[in-house]
């Protein structure tokens, strides 16, 4: 039995005709870009996450970049975040002219709260948290630090659609709440995508300006900026995949839930839901000393795991500005590995796992 990583191909074989059909309608009325799709996307988005604007963007990198800039957020500001996250967290800050300040995280692999009144300065302009693997930040107590300093809070929810904080969707916590649609994420376009949500009337206007190169009409430019849009058909796609979602991360749910029932092996250290989350395991990232004598196990019994992330944003070669000691997230890069968990694994995959795992010594 092989178990690949993922296998994006068959996610999208099993409703290869609704696509073609999507793409077919989308050939046929001819509006490649911003046509009716993209705001019909834009609005069951708000609906399902519960808030008031949504706007699509080309990708999870520009709901970021697109977020602090129009904030103001730019040349001689700080921006607090993660250096265990996928590295547009930062390339996103450091883009705007802003610097980027990062803190370590917790046991839970998410930002610790504590550190942050620490690295606050006169130029800290936002405090931008991580629900890595689809596991929600402490938003609460992040939220709450932001409002005594009065900075603004921007959500990197990419590995995290329809994940939940106390009842409550992660997407209108911060001032907005940024998302990807990359084909690897739990909702995926055939291609890249990634959208803005925010309760915000004037930023969610100026973002969408700013994705259409400043455009207030067709003639007038009201400020230089990128073409940042998603494309008319991967807003199509997404419409067909958009409903499947719910059941998808309840499948994701289920394979976590068998995960941490049944791995059993001691030098594990397994990922915590609280009861007051909904975690959406866009990732199952596992603890363990011997990571790499596992992966390699693993492998050689057809299981492959991916690591996320081997090297810590801050030790990239692109962040030679950047020295920071992180003491948890340099301990953690060494010891996590990313077990499959997708919504099409069966029981079979499952216990296959486990039971490699279990016999690991
Ligand atoms: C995927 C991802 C991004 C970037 O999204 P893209 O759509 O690839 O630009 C940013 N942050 C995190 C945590 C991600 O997982």
């Amino acid at each position: 039995m092989k178990i690949p990583y993922v296998n994006i191909a068959n996610q999208n074989l099993a409703i290869k005709q609704k696509l073609v059909n999507a793409a077919e309608r989308v050939i046929e009325h001819g509006q490649l870009i911003n046509g009716p799709e993209v705001s019909i996307l834009e609005t069951k988005l708000a609906k399902y996450l519960g808030v008031d604007n949504v706007v699509s963007v080309s990708n999870g990198t520009a709901a970021l970049y697109l977020s602090l800039r129009g904030l103001g957020i730019g040349i001689g500001d700080e921006v607090i975040t993660v250096a265990n996250s996928y590295l547009a967290t930062v390339s996103s800050i450091v883009l705007t002219g802003a610097t980027p300040v990062l803190v370590d995280v917790d046991s839970s692999m998410n930002m610790d709260p504590n550190l942050l009144e620490k690295v606050i300065t006169n130029k800290t302009k936002a405090i931008l948290p991580v629900h890595l693997t689809g596991k929600p930040a402490m938003i609460e107590e992040i939220c709450e630090i932001a409002q005594k300093y009065n900075l603004h809070v921007i959500e990197d929810a990419a590995q995290a659609i329809g994940a939940q904080y106390k009842g409550r969707k992660i997407g209108s916590f911060g001032k907005t709440a940024c998302f990807s649609l990359h084909p690897l994420k739990n909702l995926s376009a055939l291609g890249d995508g990634g959208f803005v949500a925010t309760n915000d009337k004037e930023l969610a206007n100026w973002i969408s300006k700013a994705r259409n190169h400043g455009h207030s009409s067709r003639d007038e430019c009201e400020f230089w900026s990128f073409n940042m849009r998603l494309d008319t058909i991967q807003a199509s796609f997404l419409l067909e995949k958009l409903p499947l979602l719910e059941k998808q991360i309840e499948c994701r749910r289920r394979n976590a839930i068998f995960f941490r029932e049944h791995i059993l092996n001691k030098h594990i250290c397994l990922p915590k839901e609280e009861d007051y989350e909904r975690c959406v395991n866009h990732l199952f990232v596992i603890r363990l000393k011997e990571r790499d004598k596992m992966k390699k196990y693993l492998e050689s019994n057809g299981i492959e795991t991916k690591i996320h992330y081997p090297i810590p944003i801050h030790k990239l070669k692109a962040s030679n500005m950047l020295n920071f000691k992180l003491p948890r997230t340099e301990e953690y890069s060494d010891k996590i590995l990313s077990l499959p968990v997708y919504p099409e694994l069966t029981s079979n995959h499952l216990e296959k796992i486990v039971e490699l795992i279990n016999a690991f010594e």
